[in-house]
């Protein structure tokens, strides 16, 4: 299939009156791509809202922002594109982890937002139309089969234990600096330390060590301290309390 079959209304092509000059820029109303309206029926095809299936998460999650970018005749050179939100003399458009971000306006999202943007779409007509052009085969016009909605589930579930383990991660990171930081001023202070402080001094070489693991790219390292994430807070609590 061209990447390039479909033509780009008004996107890649200044002047048109869609994109406008920079002083028009300002204008751009930023609701246009900072919020969605996406109205509950249209994400649950009429499911009970336990069982919805998010259609905009299914959608921006198969297609990236640069892959929608590319299908649509914007061209785009190491991860950076010209910006369709404004008038850009350079490339100040970047794609990163499957969506777009412009560092000259601000303007950001995801494939759906830039597909609606492009095309001059609702949302829920922008998954349309990804769905159509990349046969992403989402349950738009249909209920989603008992697989779809059990795989639906399933990620919801791998969804949530990845945010809880991301707030533990970083309330642990938390938790640990700051007992690193009791023993520091322990140390320079010159006077007698405390229980906590003694603790905390007794202890800053491995609250430094953890600390930076977890805050490192090593995900089995963070798994290993993660796992060991009740006795490292009882020991925070401890310095802390
Ligand atoms: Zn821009």
């Amino acid at each position: 299939m061209s990447v390039n079959q479909k033509a780009v209304p008004g996107a890649a092509t200044p002047g048109n009156g869609q994109t406008g000059n920079e002083q028009s820029s300002h204008l751009l109303p930023r609701m246009d791509y900072n919020t969605r309206h996406r109205p509950r029926q249209e994400q649950n095809m009429g499911r009970s809202p336990s069982l919805a299936f998010n259609l905009f998460a299914r959608c921006h999650e198969a297609v990236s922002a640069e892959e929608a970018a590319r299908r649509y005749g914007i061209d785009t050179e190491r991860g950076m594109a010209h910006c369709v939100y404004h008038d850009d003399r350079h490339p100040s458009m970047a794609f990163r982890n499957g969506r777009f971000n412009c560092w000259a306006c601000g303007a950001h999202g995801d494939s759906i937002d830039l597909t609606a943007k492009l095309f001059h779409l609702t949302p829920i007509d922008a998954v349309r139309k990804l769905n159509d052009d990349f046969d992403l085969g989402l349950p738009l016009d249909r209920s989603p089969s008992d697989e779809e909605l059990a795989h639906e589930a399933l990620r919801r579930l791998e969804a949530d234990h990845r945010r809880q383990a991301e707030a533990m991660r970083v309330s642990l990171i938390r938790n640990l600096n700051a007992a690193y930081r009791v023993g520091h001023f322990a140390l320079i202070s010159g006077r007698p330390w405390t229980g906590q402080e003694a603790l905390a001094v007794k202890w800053m070489s491995a609250l430094e060590y953890w600390s930076n693991l977890l805050d490192g790219p090593d995900k089995t390292a963070q798994k290993d301290i993660l796992d060991h994430m009740e006795e490292l807070s009882k020991l925070c609590i401890k310095i802390l309390k």
